[in-house]
């Protein structure tokens, strides 16, 4: 390595980025942060991914004194960075333990030379006995910590290495820290600057894609709507999330059988079988991942149309994080999301099963808020967005709420049929059998019990049993019946019932949206 020239302060900031980097314009925010650095400022800086958060530390880093530090835990991600640097004519390096010691060992060479501009390491790394007796020997210009909502438990990715990177504000309260995340409410917020050991600035561009079409589609069966959601994607490629390994195992074989290219990716794939999905697909080799959440993190792949989140993600954070890896390239995108109201009970339990005390009421509080994103009535960037405390003053004309607005009409009948045959059936049942029953089923297990000479029995037969599920759904929710988790989810009436099943009250429901709401958008490439 050669020492890169280091660019005088008096350089034109827009001159640098054209001439080093090829870009003609900031992006919205980077210019401000890149400001606040070479003034000495720490920002705590909130771009949503794709947005251009490496710029803010590496233009500067290019012009100020000494050496950068960049703090990331993505090796696969540094790497990446630091091999486009390099091309650009940057001094960069990386060191983390997938290196040859004989190279870190150059690169700490260099580093001590004066030769390098930035460099990236891991938290563990820097945080790391030995490399803080170094770094008290460095002219460092700037600390930048990367993916920084890692640091809060607030974040949806909680690292416990990373929160004791406060340290370095302390070690050197003279040297300007950034912090970068793609990802943070309020409360993350707080606490990454909290945790840092800095002032909250916070500098904040905007969260909206508005090229990425929104849509939760109510999940009655799950299999064949994913079918027709992606046969409305013509080979496109994308990503489906499912929450566990084996749905991830079951709808990947289950898509191949339907003849479209899709490949599962999970943590119980070895390393090198995961290795190669991902770089399949980067390659456009495969159409469709099917994946748990283990899949994303530093993909950077500009073309993904569409990314379908099979479950219910566990928080807004997540959901958006994973929305997101569509459409960087500013083309249309889709994210198409199916809901169970009861996988919002699963997760529940789940994190009922978890250590009580705070971090479980995170759990919680997160889950609610991605429960009324997914059950929202009104336009769904309107709630992403406000739930990252930004105000979209106007519904987005790009979403299934917006395109195709829920329809209120008089359910007292259906109301009545449902919450009396539920009578009928003495509450032992639950939604699926007393569905049967309504729809007139002669299956075995409804004949063999005598419920076929119920008064109840076929008085709904003239509706789809997609139907009957958004009503009963919609009965649960709105407090008429309920779902005892103890008893095989058997529906039981509430008192609120009564007055529905004597015809004294009217019940407005929304109007079941039984096809798939979503169609295809015809700006496609
Ligand atoms: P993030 O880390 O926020 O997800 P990146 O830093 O990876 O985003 O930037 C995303 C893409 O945008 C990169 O390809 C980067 O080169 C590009 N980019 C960054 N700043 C600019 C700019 N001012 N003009 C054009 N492209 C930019
Ligand atoms: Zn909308």
């Amino acid at each position: 390595l050669t020492a890169a020239p280091t660019l005088s302060q008096g350089d034109n900031l827009s001159d640098t980025l054209q001439r080093v980097f090829g870009y003609r314009d900031f992006r919205d925010g980077q210019q401000a942060v890149i400001e606040r650095a070479l003034a000495g400022e720490d920002t705590l800086v909130i771009m949503p991914t794709g947005g251009g958060k490496s710029m803010c530390y590496q233009l500067p880093a290019l012009i100020m004194d000494g050496v950068t530090i960049v703090v990331s835990p993505l090796i696969s991600l540094m790497k990446d960075q630091v091999d486009s640097l390099i091309q650009t004519g940057v001094a960069a390096a990386f060191i983390n333990s997938s290196q040859p010691r004989e190279v870190s060992y150059q690169v700490l060479r260099d580093l001590h030379a004066g030769l390098i501009k930035l460099l990236y390491i891991s938290p563990e790394r820097v945080l790391s006995h030995d490399f803080q007796e170094r770094l008290s020997h460095l002219n460092i210009a700037m600390i930048a910590i990367d993916e920084a909502h890692c640091i809060s438990q607030w974040g949806h990715d909680f690292r416990p290495e990373y929160a004791a990177l406060g340290q370095l504000k302390q070690a050197y309260p003279h040297i300007p820290l950034m912090a970068l995340t793609a990802t943070a409410d309020q409360a993350t917020r707080h606490s990454i600057c909290e945790r840092l050991g800095i002032e909250p600035y916070v500098l904040l561009s905007s969260f909206d894609r508005p090229n990425i079409r929104y849509t939760v589609a109510e999940k009655l069966n799950a299999a064949n709507q994913l079918r027709q959601f992606l046969q409305t994607q013509n080979g496109n490629n994308g990503i489906v999330y499912c929450s566990s390994r084996r749905r991830v195992d079951d709808v990947a074989q289950r898509l191949r059988l339907q003849g479209f290219k899709a490949q599962a990716y999970h943590a119980g794939l070895s390393q090198q079988e995961r290795a190669e999905v991902q770089d399949k697909f980067l390659k456009d080799q495969i159409e469709i991942v099917v994946a748990t959440v283990a899949f994303g993190m530093g993909i950077n792949k500009s073309n993904v149309r569409f990314v379908v989140h099979y479950d219910i993600p566990k928080s807004i954070e997540a959901y958006y994080q994973e929305t997101g890896r569509a459409g960087r390239d500013g083309l249309d995108a889709e994210a198409y999301m199916l809901f169970d109201p009861a996988d919002i009970g699963r997760v529940k339990h789940l994190i009922e099963q978890s250590e009580p005390g705070p971090q479980q009421q995170v759990e919680f509080h997160k889950l609610n808020s991605m429960a009324a994103f997914a059950e929202a009535q009104t336009c769904r960037r309107q709630v992403l967005l406000h739930y990252f405390d930004e105000s979209a003053s106007e519904p987005c004309g790009n979403c299934d709420i917006c395109l195709n607005p829920p329809k209120q009409y008089d359910g007292t009948q259906d109301a009545q049929k449902v919450l009396s045959c539920v009578y009928r059936l003495k509450q032992h049942f639950g939604m699926h059998h007393v569905i049967d029953v309504l729809r007139g089923s002669k299956a075995a297990n409804v004949c063999d019990r005598g419920h076929d000479k119920l008064s109840t029995w076929g008085i709904g037969n003239e509706k789809s049993s997609e139907h009957w599920i958004s009503v009963t759904r919609q009965l649960i929710h709105l407090g008429f019946a309920s779902q005892d988790i103890t008893r095989g989810s058997s529906l039981k009436l509430n008192p609120a019932a009564r007055p529905v099943l004597k015809s004294e009250v009217a019940l407005m429901l929304a109007e079941p949206r039984i096809q798939l709401t979503n169609t295809p958008s015809s700006r496609h490439r």
